[in-house]
């Protein structure tokens, strides 16, 4: 699960690490009266960012530094009327629908600190650079030495002495070094218990120094995070933080039934049950030339309404030319989706080819049930076995 940079900023903010104060919004007025509250408390500038589950914000347009009330006015409704589009999205772009409007800082330097779960290594992972911001990406492409990591002992977490020594690696120096290690130590407990599976701060900032910070001040003025979806049982504050209009609407509903479900770019509608099945579906759909237009695991124990929701889901996207139907019944019972490609059939109707293929429990009654139903379902095919199956879909949407 992903919340917004708002509500990280908070979490950070609560573990102690200095964040620039900002609020989130929903509209220009409220936008404007926030920038002037900001202005009024003394802050040189306002920042005014979308609040989108994505980032690249900064190159798209989408994260504006002004000083004025009238300049926030001219942002926010450049923001909340624009669909962001960056190489993080989708191509047709993100509808922006909250806006956080936060005081601005002056930067002497950025940098980047993250904590991630190396699989390699099998452990958590602080990960920081001295060139942070807007250009991290390309930086890891060509220069990943300028990438500097930290394995975190599983139990221990990140030492001081590690942390020092990143801090000293990055180039911090004075007082900068233990405020620095400090963040970094706080940013590490934060990801342990907050079950994150990705915690982010680009760009980790240090301001030009000034007489009440002779040292300059290192800030949090971008945060990202993610979390491990089975352990939000164990976060209530972490789940209550979900935004549902950022996610696709057919995943959520999918969701809601207890499916597995993934929407991808192709045309061939997968049903299929169990994940491993799954992706060799998917594998196998690819190998003879074919795009699926989903991931789809019903499991082993969904209902025949569940599985008519998946039927529901599959023929609602448009882009669906073909279905394929792959089941391998051990505790899924064949007969069940039968039912349910029958209830489907008379609900929504296959308006496009349907390919079957059945193994496994109760293979002979949903054999019968598929037969009886075959007068509502014309444009289905039933398949010997898996390769057969991919064939005849791809065929049907060629
Ligand atoms: P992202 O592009 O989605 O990662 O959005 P960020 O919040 O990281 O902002 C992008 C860039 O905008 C940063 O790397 C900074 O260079 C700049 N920026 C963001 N906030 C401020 C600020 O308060 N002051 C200044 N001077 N620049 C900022
Ligand atoms: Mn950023």
């Amino acid at each position: 699960m992903r919340i917004h940079e708002y509500q990280a900023r908070q979490l950070l903010a609560d573990a102690g690490i200095a964040v620039p104060p900002g609020a989130m919004v929903q509209n220009i007025d409220d936008a404007v009266a926030q920038a002037k509250a900001i202005l009024n408390g003394g802050a040189p500038m306002v920042v005014v960012k979308a609040q989108v589950h994505a980032g690249g914000r900064g190159k798209a347009g989408f994260v504006k530094v002004v000083r004025t009330a009238e300049e926030v006015r001219e942002a926010a409704a450049f923001m909340l009327s624009h669909r962001m589009i960056s190489p993080q999205t989708p191509p047709e772009g993100l509808e922006v629908k909250r806006l956080l409007v936060a005081a601005g800082v002056e930067i002497a330097k950025e940098y980047y600190l993250a904590v991630a779960v190396d699989r390699a290594r099998r452990t958590a992972t602080l990960i920081a650079s001295a060139e942070g911001g807007v250009e991290i990406e390309a930086v890891a492409e060509r220069n990943p030495a300028a990438i500097l990591k930290e394995p975190l002992h599983p139990l221990a977490g990140l030492q001081p002495y590690q942390a020092r020594k990143l801090a000293y690696a990055l180039g911090f120096s004075g007082r900068q070094v233990g405020q620095a290690a400090d963040i970094m130590q706080r940013l590490t407990r934060v990801f342990h218990n907050t079950d994150a599976s990705l915690v982010e701060i680009n760009p980790l900032v240090v301001t030009p120094p000034t007489e009440a910070h002779p040292d300059g001040q290192v800030l949090a003025i971008d945060a990202k995070f993610s979390f491990d979806d089975n352990a939000l049982f164990r976060q209530k504050r972490i789940a209550e933080m979900f935004d549902p209009t950022e996610e696709n609407p057919a995943e959520l509903r999918a969701n809601a039934a207890g499916l597995s479900y993934v929407a991808l770019d192709g045309n061939i509608g997968c049903l299929v049950n169990g994940a491993g099945l799954a992706m060799s579906t998917m594998d196998i759909i690819k190998l003879h030339g074919g795009e699926p237009a989903n991931f789809l695991d019903v499991g082993g124990s969904a209902s025949e309404e569940a599985v008519t929701e998946a039927f529901r889901i599959i023929l609602a996207d448009t882009a669906v030319k073909g279905v394929l139907v792959n089941i391998f019944g051990g505790i899924m019972q064949c007969d069940r989706i039968a039912r349910a490609i029958s209830s489907a059939a008379k609900e929504v109707g296959f308006q496009v080819p349907l390919v079957v293929r059945l193994e496994g429990t109760n293979v002979d009654a949903a054999r019968a049930i598929l037969e009886e139903a075959r007068k509502e379902i014309p444009s289905m095919q039933s398949a010997s076995d898996l390769t057969d199956a991919a064939k005849r879909v791809c065929a049907a949407v060629a």
